[in-house]
């Protein structure tokens, strides 16, 4: 079965993501998925979406534009088990690729990520305070948090789901969008560089990362005359840089290692890669320690013990006090799950206070961007390999730590929740209203 003719972006972008996954459930899921959707993209976001592209790109640096590159490590674990290398190695390598075609600078979003889950923690603990309060303010409040960092699923929220759901995602930005704010609205100044010089590329997992850097509410203005600039002007996936490299006729292997830039990369002084675990952003695991930590005074020592429910995608994790559970977190991947959880919640019964959704099956490492398997390779081996070459030789750190963040913090956004992190690292969903005509087609 294919889409159907005139499918616009986000299909498509959903669409190769179903095609892409080893899942077999999600063509299914996909296809439902489309059959609920119809015609929600506007012209403006297919006009941003045609403008991310490796042409665009090359383009802005030829017009001389100071062009910064964010890396995700989602994608330079993909590259490194594409060419048998450590992610830090092909950090390095694509620094100097980069470097060459006239990138200024190569970031790493595991930095702005550790921004995020700071972030996601304080507004977590203020949830929880709220809803545990006799305060009137409850009602306003709603738990379970659900992560916000998958475009995939905020997509699907807004334009299926509706105003129901809303409320429960958290209003942190994702760490493509925070990257895009540091680099734009703090880093230029201390730079001097004015924004609107700047042409910033983020390289993630998939697609839907594309429709998140076009969205209206990650533009801002940078002049009294009304000049608008987004955070993050184009997105390349993974499989695009490996066009690139194909492109530029690159022998990668042989490529020299650069310096890191470590201005906004989770690089330590010894020149190692530090972060959080989790591939799809760790955001259950850091949350919960941290809820432990400053809610119930209960240090959690090792790694957390997740039970797998239902499947490998849908797994929980609980802290009982008293024999009474306190706390219980799940991650739940993949649409399939995220719908279950999802009717769970609207019919009261969900008995999670945190939920890391993510859209694709197995999370980001597995996003519709990334590299295919190789001749004989299987989807299932691929994805191991990448789980392993993940945390290669990276130091598995708090975010609370990280030395950048708190930098940030003392320098520009004062303390976690405050008005000026708010402004700058929060945002707002919107419930889609379908049109007439779409209505019809799925009546
Ligand atoms: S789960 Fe998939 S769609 Fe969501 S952010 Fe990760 S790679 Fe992208």
């Amino acid at each position: 079965m294919a889409p159907a003719t005139g499918m616009q972006p986000p299909y498509l972008s959903l669409w190769r993501w179903a095609a892409a996954t080893p899942c077999h459930n999600a063509m299914a899921a996909a296809t439902a998925f489309f059959h609920n959707y119809g015609g929600c993209i506007t012209s403006a976001e297919t006009v941003m979406l045609e403008k991310q592209s490796l042409d665009e790109f090359l383009l802005n640096i030829s017009r001389g534009k100071a062009v910064i590159v964010s890396l995700s490590p989602q994608s330079r674990a993909s590259l490194a088990a594409h060419f048998g290398m450590s992610p830090l190695k092909v950090f390095k390598k694509l620094t100097t690729l980069f470097k060459s075609l006239g990138v200024k600078a190569v970031f790493d979003t595991s930095c702005s990520r550790d921004l995020t889950l700071v972030e996601s923690c304080n507004e977590f603990i203020t949830r929880y305070r709220q809803c545990h309060s006799a305060d009137e303010q409850k009602s306003n409040v709603a738990l379970p948090m659900i992560a916000s960092a998958c475009p995939g699923w905020i997509c699907y929220a807004e334009k299926t789901l509706g105003s129901y759901i809303l409320p429960y995602i958290s209003t942190v930005k994702s760490p493509q969008q925070a990257m895009g704010v540091i680099i734009k609205k703090h880093m230029c100044h201390l730079l001097s560089l004015r924004p609107e010089d700047l042409y910033h590329v983020t390289v993630m997992p998939c697609y839907d990362k594309k429709l998140e850097a076009s969205r209206d509410d990650f533009v801002f203005e940078v002049n009294p005359q009304g000049e608008q600039i987004s955070e993050v002007d184009s997105v390349l996936t993974t499989g695009e840089v490996l066009d690139l490299i194909q492109l530029k006729s690159i022998d990668f292997l042989s490529l020299e290692d650069s310096p890191l830039d470590k201005l906004l990369s989770n690089v330590n002084d010894d020149g190692n890669l530090y972060g959080t675990t989790g591939s799809s952003g760790g955001y259950a695991e850091t949350i919960f320690r941290y809820a432990a930590k400053v809610l119930f005074r209960k240090e959690i020592e090792g790694s957390l013990d997740f039970k797998v429910l239902r499947n490998s995608d849908f797994q929980e994790v609980s802290m009982e006090l008293d024999g009474e559970t306190v706390l219980k977190f799940a991650l739940c991947y993949g649409f399939r799950n995220l719908q279950n959880v999802v009717r769970k919640i609207k019919t009261g019964k969900c008995e999670y206070q945190f939920l890391e959704i993510m859209a694709c099956p197995s999370g980001c490492l597995n996003g519709g961007g990334q590299l295919k398997p190789k001749p004989g390779q299987s989807g299932k081996d691929l994805l191991q390999l990448l789980e392993s070459t993940y945390l290669e030789n990276v130091l598995v750190t708090d975010p609370y730590t990280n030395p950048i963040i708190k930098n940030l913090y003392e320098k520009w956004l004062e303390e976690p929740g405050s008005e000026k992190a708010k402004r700058h690292m929060h945002t707002q969903y919107h419930p889609v209203v379908k049109s007439i005509t779409s209505q019809l087609q799925n009546w």
